[in-house]
């Protein structure tokens, strides 16, 4: 009946010879090679008399952070190492980082996107070595994934928000790694989106946008950053050519004909949801592939998560009815990313306040580790993942 719990020797070494160790901080946190959550160590607390007299002095296990149950801890993405030095970032070399941009002061409508990358971040339920069944990858053994945290936002500062996001997505992207920018509101697409253009140049950036709005007003109450306007922005600034503009998933009623013919007049190209119903979304998502690639480099890909139809993402700003399916987006995201270089990405527009049982977030959250797990295969598969910028040209190789 009272059976005695088994006694930590005083040594410190517990009977498996193994000595004892302290669980690693959340920053030092180093993914491990073992997908079945097995303990890392074993600790033995110091002998007490409570302790004694309930066993609390036995032996347990102890497990990497990054192993532990993904509510246990920092929020950070799968419980990966929480890493903003740019420095740390180049010298682990990075292939992806996770951004956040907690920043909603543009929206046009409900509020609540600036904790959109906790949310996002959070809807996860496995930890550890995630296996992708969808593309047969362990994308965290292939790959180098850290968090590299938020853009240094402060409340009602808009034109600093976003100069801040601009340089957070530099600064990262700069390293070679690719950035995944967790939004925010959409707005964030232009600073995020001019980032990576720049850090690519001299190569360049189109885009495959995902969206039920264009996103293409020329202001909203004669807001010019407003989350209606960034796509506007970026191709009035040449960060990205109108051509190689790509939308999917326009629906509803907006915008209105001038601004579609703005888009016309700039050479953009979109899918309406109208589109993919009578095509399917496959063959959608290749012509989108096709036409984005049509002369760029790489491809920026945009996702807002009001995509998605309102019965499976209802947790979003400006719903509109009539949307893809979850499996839909994931699908193309896994294809796109699959097909083409990713230069970067962001995926915006989640509205914790407004969303039921994470489901908006965990859309998100997947869309995030589809497109991880897709650029794994390609590294598996001996294809680049990191951005190596050309080395500057000599003169000599100017004169030539
Ligand atoms: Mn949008
Ligand atoms: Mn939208």
């Amino acid at each position: 009946m009272s059976k005695r719990p088994p006694r930590t020797p005083r040594s410190g070494v517990i009977s498996n010879g193994r000595a004892l160790r302290p669980a690693r901080s959340a920053g030092a946190a180093r993914p491990s090679r073992d997908p079945a959550h097995r303990p890392a160590s074993v600790q033995a607390s110091d002998p007490g008399s409570f302790a004694s007299q309930w066993g609390w002095d036995r032996p347990f296990e102890v497990y990497e952070d990054f192993d532990l149950p993904t509510y246990v801890g920092p929020s950070t993405f799968s419980n990966l190492p929480w890493i903003t030095d740019p420095a740390e970032l180049r010298a682990r070399k990075v292939d992806v980082a996770i951004v956040g941009a907690p920043f909603d002061d543009m929206v046009t409508h409900r509020p609540g996107a600036r904790f959109g990358p906790r949310a996002i971040r959070g809807a996860q339920n496995s930890s550890g070595s995630l296996n992708s069944l969808q593309l047969d990858v362990r994308p965290f053994e292939e790959l180098t994934v850290v968090d590299a945290g938020d853009a240094n936002i402060v409340p009602a500062r808009f034109d600093r928000g976003h100069a801040m996001i601009f340089r957070k997505v530099r600064e990262v992207a700069a390293t070679g790694a690719i950035p995944i920018v967790f939004g925010g509101d959409h707005s964030i697409t232009w600073p995020s989106a001019s980032a990576v253009a720049e850090v690519r140049r001299p190569g360049s950036i189109g885009i495959v946008h995902f969206d039920a709005h264009a996103d293409t007003a020329p202001d909203s109450f004669g807001q010019l950053a407003g989350h209606g306007s960034p796509m506007r922005r970026l191709i009035e600034s040449g960060a990205v050519l109108g051509r190689n503009f790509v939308q999917v998933g326009l629906r509803g009623y907006w915008p209105p004909v001038e601004v579609l013919d703005w888009m016309r007049e700039h050479e953009l190209r979109w899918h309406l949801m109208t589109e993919i119903e009578e095509r399917g979304a496959e063959a959608v998502i290749d012509d989108a592939i096709a036409e984005a690639l049509d002369g760029p480099d790489s491809i920026y890909l945009s996702v807002d998560i009001d995509v998605v139809d309102p019965g499976s993402a209802p947790g979003t700003g400006t719903p509109e009815p009539g949307g893809m399916l979850p499996r839909e987006l994931l699908r193309a995201v896994r294809r796109i990313v699959g097909k083409v270089e990713l230069a970067g990405m962001d995926i915006v527009e989640v509205s914790p306040p407004y969303d039921w049982a994470e489901s908006t977030a965990m859309i998100a959250n997947r869309c995030a580790l589809e497109a991880i797990s897709a650029l794994a295969v390609k590294h598996r598969d001996g294809g680049a993942v990191r951005h190596v910028a050309p080395a500057p040209r000599t003169r000599a190789a100017a004169r030539a």
